[in-house]
């Protein structure tokens, strides 16, 4: 079968690998899409660090069953599913807790959970290796456009969730960068909130795209962005901001229009910091605001994200490649012409 793989430093390649067998506890999947994140562009422009080079990439996958091993229930040859993009343990502490995108299972601090495709090999393939319990079935939903639910779906629902008392009717939220998680995150707040959406970007394609999806006012992101969402809210700020873009520019938006209590959502992962300051003369933070690292999500906003999607409020603007197209994908991603998410199919 043919597979993307990060072989090295910049440097991706399409290879014929056989078909990997199935474990008793595993499912063997036809990848139908495999969803293209910014942070494989992160990734993929890593240096020697990288510890899984000669893997394949992809962590947004979804198709159909094509085999189980033998202690597998509850999954048929066929069934459309969605691959977690978090494989946590499912029995440490924060997994009982429903916390499973913090699973302990790494044992460290500073190390993300067990993720295909940045780490075990990843959905760009035509099969892939699953446990059975990381995968849910999507029942009706076309798996090429469902793939990047996993992550460009779950995150911003994490995101959103973790946010929600601040969501009320009355309330103004943010999102910036209508991007692959960003034009997701809009329709979750739209379809799940009654909260003023503002969306910003610096991309004219990208705000014409978040108008059609329901924003109440876009932006562009520059200079003058911080004043004009604090002239929308008569100075007091919004209630709940989502970067999902994280260069230094807007992790300064994010915060300067941050309003007390307000929900900060850090999801981006562009290179940009956040400082805290505690005197009590600082002008960094209104009093009260919370700020969340946020990682990926967990199996419960899964369920909601493809909940969702079956409802018809929930869809991905889908640019489709063959597989062995990726490199044209990766590099219309990089110089940001793909508007909602690129998806190779195999
Ligand atoms: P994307 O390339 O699809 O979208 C990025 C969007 O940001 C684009 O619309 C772009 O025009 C816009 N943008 C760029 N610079 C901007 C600026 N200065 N102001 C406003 N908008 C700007 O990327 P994506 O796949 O949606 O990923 C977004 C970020 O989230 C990446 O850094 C990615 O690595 C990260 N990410 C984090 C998590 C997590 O769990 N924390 C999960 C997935 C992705
Ligand atoms: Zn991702
Ligand atoms: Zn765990």
């Amino acid at each position: 079968m043919q597979a993307v793989k990060l072989v090295g430093p910049h440097t991706l390649e399409l290879q014929d690998v056989p078909v990997p067998d199935v474990g008793p506890d595993e499912v063997l999947v036809r990848i139908a899409g495999a969803g293209l994140c910014h942070s494989d562009l992160h990734v993929l422009h890593m240096g020697e660090e990288w510890p899984f080079f000669g893997n394949t990439v992809g962590h947004e996958g979804a198709g159909w069953v094509e085999r189980t091993g033998a202690d597998v229930d509850g999954l048929a040859r066929g069934d459309a599913v969605l691959i977690s993009v978090i494989w946590a343990c499912g029995r440490c502490r924060a997994c009982v807790e429903g916390r499973d995108n913090a699973c302990e299972v790494n044992g460290s601090r500073l190390q993300f959970p067990t993720t295909p495709g940045l780490g075990p090999d990843g959905a760009m393939a035509e099969y892939m290796v699953v446990k059975a319990r990381q995968l849910d079935r999507i029942g009706d939903l076309d798996p090429v456009a469902a793939a990047p639910l996993a992550d460009a779906g779950v995150t911003p629902m994490h995101a959103i969730n973790s946010a929600r008392a601040r969501l009320t009717p009355g309330s103004t939220a943010v999102v910036i960068g209508v991007g692959g998680l960003g034009h997701l995150g809009l329709q979750i707040l739209k379809a799940t909130t009654a909260a003023r959406i503002v969306a910003v970007d610096t991309d004219d394609a990208k705000l014409a795209l978040a108008r059609e999806l329901g924003a109440d006012v876009v932006l562009k992101s520059d200079a003058d962005a911080a004043r004009k969402i604090l002239d929308l809210t008569n100075g007091y700020g919004a209630d709940a901001v989502f970067d999902f873009v994280g260069v230094q520019p807007t992790v300064d938006l994010a915060t300067a229009v941050v309003a007390p209590e307000g929900a900060l959502r850090f999801v981006g992962l562009g290179g940009g910091s956040f400082t805290f300051a505690s005197d009590p003369g600082t002008d960094v933070l209104p009093w009260g605001v919370n700020v969340q690292r946020s990682y990926g999500g967990t199996r419960a906003d899964q369920l909601q994200v493809i909940a969702l999607a079956q409802q018809g409020r929930l869809s991905v603007e889908v640019q489709r490649y063959p597989l062995a197209e990726y490199q044209r994908a990766f590099d219309d991603l990089e110089a940001g012409r793909i508007t909602g998410r690129a998806v190779l199919i195999p």
